[in-house]
């Protein structure tokens, strides 16, 4: 899934919520494809990250690529905010296979419906960074 897959997959509340916050990039990580940042949206910020899954193979194409220039590309992602794990948002991106970190417990109280992909921090990251 790429950035724009996520966006799609977004639950209505978390998109719209998403649109209060301010994402800001932070470092990226050449080593192992990996872009941070930290997203404030209201009182508390957060940590987000994206992970590019075909790094080893885009940077030995091209070993000055920019970030900036892979929006299209596969991705990993996430976001240390109580939100993303306890409303289920991990456990459904590692269903997806697009967590960096995993989560195998069903959100069986908080959302046994299984709605949205990721929290509001990560929607606005992608929204700002990648699309
Ligand atoms: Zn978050």
């Amino acid at each position: 899934m790429n950035a724009s897959d996520i966006l799609l997959g977004g639950d209505d509340g978390s998109l719209s919520r998403s649109r209060s916050c301010t994402p800001n990039f932070v470092s990226f990580d050449k080593k192992i494809g990996t872009v941070s940042f930290v997203t404030r949206c209201t009182a508390d910020a957060w940590n987000q990250k994206v992970k590019f899954e075909n790094w080893d193979e885009i940077v030995k194409e091209n070993p000055d690529v920019k970030w900036e220039d892979l929006k299209d590309e596969d991705i990993r992602i996430a976001c240390d905010c109580p939100a993303n794990l306890y409303w289920g948002y991990r456990f459904i991106q590692t269903e997806l296979d697009i967590a960096i970190d995993l989560e195998t417990r069903f959100p069986e109280k908080n959302n046994p419906q299984i709605e949205g992909v990721a929290c509001k921090h990560i929607l606005s990251v992608l929204r700002r960074y990648f699309s």
